[in-house]
């Protein structure tokens, strides 16, 4: 396999561009890119042309909008190159205008209240900074997705404009340093947990089919305590389908760099190399598709949601976050020199004054159904949103704050910005906090609360809208100062003293740290509506208008979506649950607890005294009837409920999920006793530990 050749071979890439287009239209293409400005229509065909060219040599047929609506899987709609000339031949044809402006029938795409069904036509436009692609014999052109009154649909365009904003911040910034770049990309590079079980097991369960997750099920004799999967030997069938996987990322332009086993018993890992933030989400939304695509292959089914089984890890997705300048330099690497030091500082300074002042938008950004089941729970970070910076960080930290000398392994020494090198920081794994939902990693961010089906565009939003306004404010005050050094001292040292609240290096799993974090005034946001009902909350409204992001509007709407969202999901998943007791669950226990009556008369009649089944017959009959209580609760909890959006998820958090709760213990304890002949579905040990 010769991996350089393969590697990017089904994207339009800059390469591609380079050798197909003519040098004036190259050129301007690349002002587009780099520059966001617009492509005209001449420019536009000519692409399009050499695009289908292309694409067609390749064996694609169609070409489609990719797009990200708000249900944050990726969308498509198939046209084909196929076109009927003047003279009734049939051509392969794909104009400027197919390549930079599409209309999907959107009726049926989630606006909250936006765009109204009789007015549903939004339209596709072309975002020419992620690379176009090959899937399946199909052009896939990136776009964004927006209705015809200009209000957006979508992912994508709220995450370009955050980019914008936070590049525009970062130059302002750099300039105080003597530094004039033109841009700095926020840098994003998402390792996705993913679990791989039997595609047979799969299919015998209406639950995994239909929510993505096991409603029910007693643990496993045996579950994650011997650690003995974490980074262990990978099965040859999971090796050959990681192989595979590889490969169709290759092809796509994703840099798929390590492949390794997780935790949890058939859980999985794949890190990329980073990127910047919108080729990275891009990437990411296709890593998903082509995970659950190779899995069928092999026989797999891929399970990206947050906690398919109770009682072992859930998946997350990390999202490494940092920022580059268009010269390559990683902002957040602590430099050499007392410059660099105090350059660091304040992009440092601006991530804690970001993570502090919108912890709640963070926590927002990661609010599902699914991920309720992983934060707080004991195996990912909490539901409260804090910053590890490890020891020597924060001791640096502390001693800027308090203005004392700074002790670290070289002894004692006096910190101050813009004249000291900060000390050589450790970059070493074993210190590293992994309870930490928001952890500095050496030269980057590490976010570990968002969940593994999720759409890292809404994060990563939050964060890069929250940096800029962060380092506006600074830029603001350091524009206008006489002493930049001096002012530029002090703000650091004020900033850091100000939101020294939101560090925290201890244990975030532990029950202390919540006491400590409710002391501390930080927000703790347990379950989504919870979290979800602070996103309208005025400072945070005022924030995404400040940077032109969203309006009020597009954000009540968002707000809608996700509410919407999460009942739906709850209600889904108590209507499943209800169809798999009732028709299947309930009735094989019966059929179990009838075999043990049967099997008391039976030796009855032969004078033989059997207290096993006796026993087994009374413990399933009572079990039985403790369930058929349990499904009526949830049956009647279902069926009513309030209307109202915000009250309905309410409902479902207090009162669903509780239901749902209750009737799943009935379950597992008669799936302890019942004979496995008779029990329906594939259990745990089976589905866990596959050979
Ligand atoms: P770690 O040892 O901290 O897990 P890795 O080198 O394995 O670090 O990287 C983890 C992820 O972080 C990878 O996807 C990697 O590409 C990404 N990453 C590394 N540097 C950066 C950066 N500057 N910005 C964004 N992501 C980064
Ligand atoms: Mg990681």
């Amino acid at each position: 396999m010769n991996v350089p050749e393969m590697f990017g071979s089904m994207v339009f890439s800059d390469y591609v561009m380079k050798e197909m287009l003519p040098k004036k239209v190259y050129q301007s293409l690349q002002n587009t890119m780099k520059e966001g400005k617009a492509l005209d229509e001449d420019v536009a065909d000519i692409v399009a042309s050499a695009m289908k060219e292309w694409a067609v040599g390749k064996g694609a047929t169609h070409f489609t909008h990719w797009f990200q609506p708000m249900t944050g899987v990726t969308a498509e709609k198939h046209d084909s190159f196929l076109t009927v000339d003047k003279d009734g031949c049939v051509i392969m044809d794909f104009s400027g205008k197919e390549l930079t402006k599409g209309e999907p029938d959107a009726s049926s795409f989630p606006s909250g209240g936006l765009r109204a069904t009789f007015e549903a036509r939004g339209y596709t436009a072309w975002d020419p900074t992620s690379y176009a692609f090959i899937k399946d014999n199909t052009l896939c052109i990136p776009t964004a997705f927006c209705s015809y009154t200009g209000q957006i649909l979508d992912k994508k365009t709220p995450l370009l404009r955050s980019m914008d904003a936070i590049s525009g911040e970062a130059v302002r910034a750099l300039a105080f340093f003597g530094k004039h770049v033109r841009r700095v990309n926020a840098t994003i590079g998402a390792e996705q947990e993913y679990f791989l079980i039997d595609k047979d097991d799969y299919s015998k369960r209406l639950d995994l089919r239909l929510t993505g997750r096991t409603l029910i099920g007693a643990p496993a004799a045996k579950g994650q305590e011997m650690e003995d999967h974490y980074f262990g030997s990978i099965r040859p069938r999971v090796k050959a389908f990681m192989a595979d996987l590889d490969e169709e990322l290759w092809k796509l332009g994703i840099t798929a760099k390590t492949e390794h086993n997780e935790v949890a018993p058939c859980q999985h890992e794949m890190a990329p190399i980073f990127d910047n933030a919108n080729k990275a989400t891009d990437a990411n939304q296709l890593t998903m598709e082509m995970m659950r695509k190779v899995a069928e292959r092999h026989g797999f089914a891929c399970l990206l949601h947050e906690k398919p089984f109770e009682g072992i890890n859930g998946s997350g997705k990390h999202n490494n976050w940092s920022l580059s300048t268009d010269e390559g330099e990683n902002l957040l690497d602590p430099g050499k020199t007392p410059k660099d030091n105090a350059q660091f500082l304040l992009f440092l300074a601006a991530v804690i004054k970001a993570v502090d002042e919108y912890q709640d938008l963070l926590r927002i950004s990661v609010a599902s159904a699914g991920n309720d089941h992983r934060l707080g729970a004991n195996e990912a970070p909490p539901a409260i949103v804090s910053i590890f910076v490890g020891d020597e960080l924060e001791a640096v930290i502390e001693s800027i704050i308090e203005d004392s000398p700074f002790k670290g392994r070289a002894g004692s020494s006096h910190l101050d910005i813009g004249t000291s090198v900060l000390p050589k920081l450790a970059r070493d794994n074993s210190d590293r906090n992994r309870t930490s939902p928001f952890a500095f990693t050496g030269s980057k961010f590490e976010f570990r609360m968002p969940g593994s089906s999720f759409n890292i565009a809404c994060t990563n939003v939050m964060l890069n809208t929250a940096v800029a306004d962060a380092l506006k404010s600074f830029c603001d005050e350091l524009e206008g100062a006489d002493d930049l050094d001096k002012a530029l001292r002090a703000m650091i040292r004020r900033e850091l003293k100000a939101h020294r609240r939101i560090l925290f290096n201890g244990n975030g799993y532990s029950r202390e740290w919540e006491v400590e974090a409710e002391r501390r005034g930080l927000s703790n946001y347990r379950r989504t509506p919870d979290a979800l009902v602070h996103y309208c909350d005025e400072k945070n409204v005022a924030l995404f208008l400040r940077h032109g992001i969203y309006t009020k509007e597009e954000m009540e709407s968002r707000l809608e979506i996700s509410l919407d969202e999460y009942r739906k999901a709850v209600h889904i998943e108590a209507v499943t649950m209800l169809e798999l007791l009732r028709r299947q669950i309930l009735p094989a226990s019966l059929r179990f607890s009838a075999s043990e009556a049967s099997s008391v008369q039976l030796k009855n009649g032969i004078g033989v005294a059997s207290d096993a089944d006796r026993a087994l017959c009374e413990r399933s009959s009572a079990l039985c009837d403790e369930l058929l209580h349990r499904i009526d609760d949830l049956d009647e909890c279902v069926a009513s409920g309030p209307e109202d959006t915000v009250e309905s998820a309410f409902y479902a958090a207090d009162r669903i999920i509780p239901a749902m709760e209750a009737a799943r213990k009935a379950s597992d304890a008669l799936e302890t006793i019942v004979d496995r002949s008779f029990w329906p579905i594939p259990t745990y040990s089976e589905i866990l530990f596959y050979v």
